[in-house]
């Protein structure tokens, strides 16, 4: 026996819930799959467990895509407003962090409440834990063979997620099923991840783990002034997990580690002191690291001993740090995942396939992948109520 459904959505994550609510409360008999016992795992873990469910300045240029312009549509018809109204009518207290970064009060758990009530009230069907062992199409309906038996349905939804934390469920079942209906594919990498340094660097570095600075990062075309850590396998902090979405494997980032302190006009004003550079730069910058830095640069004379064209050298050095990563620290520690479904062979208004009608893709498995503070669960919310009004 077939059970029959106008649509099927695997992955009950952030998009796919959003689109089963959005689709059942339009009158659609809708299906939720997913493979894992617990239900919405990775919003139960976001955001330390308050979730950072939107950001109040969400725009287009907070997200990274082969096509930057895709995700316009979606994130217009769908915006933090509307998905503070839904936590509203829910009850669900929440605060500004900083930078538009919205929070629950009390736990993430309640995002996932929410969400399961609103699928209840679109009369959404379940089936958890549920494995998806083939996707077919047979004429104009999909045909899906699963450990809880036989569906088919008109719409397919693919809402399952990235490759990031494999441990609590991540695969790349949303590729595979891209692949097999001839959609083109952005190779997948990790995001908003922490970067490793080689072994040379780390010894330089290596004992400033936990020491944190405001400072300014670049690499290939993007920016962030947010905290940097040191670790003691190399570079994280919110700086860091934002930048790593831009960084190419082989290039350099370019570090500003004093962005509000012009270091040649510091040591101007000590010129003759008989202080040591790293105390000048100590009232500054955490102490550990204006030592170890200048011990680095071999700046260990007094002030009024060092050579002009040295500390203008130890002053650039600060304003223009170039530091080569060796890699990510892998899905494992990634946020999210760069690349997916390449947006080309998608409808922006809708999510649907342009060559394969009735499938759609949304989230994350989908080329599209936010800054870090709440954008990647704001094009979650997006996305899944494009493809829930159109299907
Ligand atoms: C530690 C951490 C913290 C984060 N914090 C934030 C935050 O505070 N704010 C923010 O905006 N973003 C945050 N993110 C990113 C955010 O969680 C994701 O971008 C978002 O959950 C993506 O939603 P999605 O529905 O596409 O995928 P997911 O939420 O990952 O859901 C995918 C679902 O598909 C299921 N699935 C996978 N494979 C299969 C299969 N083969 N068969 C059936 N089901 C399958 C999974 O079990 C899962 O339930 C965080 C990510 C991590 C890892």
């Amino acid at each position: 026996m077939t059970a029959r459904f106008d649509a099927i959505v695997v992955g009950a994550g952030a998009a796919g819930m959003m689109c089963a609510a959005t689709a059942g409360q339009r009158g659609r008999r809708v299906l939720l799959i997913d493979h894992a016992a617990k239900l919405g795992e990775k919003i139960r873990i976001s955001g330390g467990g308050r979730c950072n469910f939107t950001n109040i300045h969400c725009t287009p240029e907070h997200f990274v895509s082969r096509n930057p312009h895709f995700c316009r549509s979606a994130l217009a018809r769908y915006t933090p407003k509307d998905f503070i109204a839904l936590v509203e009518r829910h009850g669900i207290r929440y605060h500004e962090k900083k930078l538009g970064q919205l929070f629950c009060d009390d736990s993430a758990t309640q995002i996932i409440a929410m969400l399961e009530a609103e699928c209840d009230a679109g009369h959404v069907a379940w089936h958890m834990p549920c494995t998806v062992k083939a996707v077919e199409r047979h004429g104009d309906h999909f045909a899906l063979a699963t450990t809880a038996g036989a569906f088919a349905s008109a719409s397919l939804v693919i809402a399952s997620g990235g490759l990031s934390v494999p441990k609590i469920g991540a695969t790349p079942f949303g590729y595979r099923v891209a692949d097999q209906f001839g959609l083109d594919m952005v190779p997948p990498h990790p995001g908003l991840v922490p970067l490793t340094f080689d072994a040379a660097e780390l010894a330089r570095f290596g004992d400033l783990s936990g020491i944190s600075v405001d400072a300014t990062v670049s690499a290939g075309s993007g920016r962030f002034r947010e905290n940097l850590l040191f670790t003691h396998r190399g570079l994280s902090g919110p700086a860091i997990l934002q930048i790593s979405s831009y960084w190419t494997p082989g290039s350099a980032l370019q570090v500003d580690l004093l962005p509000d302190h012009p270091a040649a006009e510091l040591f101007r004003a000590q010129r003759r002191s008989l202080a040591l550079p790293a105390s000048v730069l100590g009232e500054v910058l955490p102490k550990r690291l204006a030592q170890q830095w200048c011990e680095a640069a071999g700046a260990t004379r007094p002030m009024d001993q060092m050579s002009d064209q040295a500390l203008e050298a130890l002053a650039a050095g600060l304003h223009d740090w170039r530091v080569k990563p060796t890699g990510t620290a892998g899905y494992q520690k990634a946020e999210v995942t760069l690349g997916g479904v390449d947006t080309a062979g998608l409808s922006s208004k809708t999510m649907e396939s342009r060559n394969v009608p009735g499938l759609y893709f949304i989230g994350e498995v989908v080329d599209v992948t936010g800054h870090l503070g709440g954008f990647n669960f704001q094009w979650a919310w997006a996305s899944g109520f494009a493809a829930g009004s159109s299907l």
